[in-house]
């Protein structure tokens, strides 16, 4: 089985954010300890990607994962 790759949060004196996972910048959600979620879509204004990921309740900065590989190929 392969495992979702990590999307690192970050920790900021705000709370926790969750970045852009493809171009890692940004802050396009707060988490808090409590939020869990599966298949949430993540639009970052900067690169115009849209991302899906899962949220597992905890206060680690891995807690985020991709749901699915970010689509590769799709040039426009
Ligand atoms: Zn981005």
């Amino acid at each position: 089985m392969v495992r979702n790759p990590v999307v690192i949060c970050k920790a900021t004196p705000g709370g926790v954010f969750i970045p852009c996972p493809v171009c890692r910048s940004g802050k396009l959600m707060r988490l808090y300890q409590e939020t869990e979620a599966t298949c949430v879509s993540l639009y970052c204004r900067k690169c115009k990607h849209e991302s899906l990921i899962d949220i597992q309740a905890g206060d680690g900065l891995d807690r985020v994962t991709l749901h699915r590989p970010a689509q590769a190929g799709k040039q426009h």
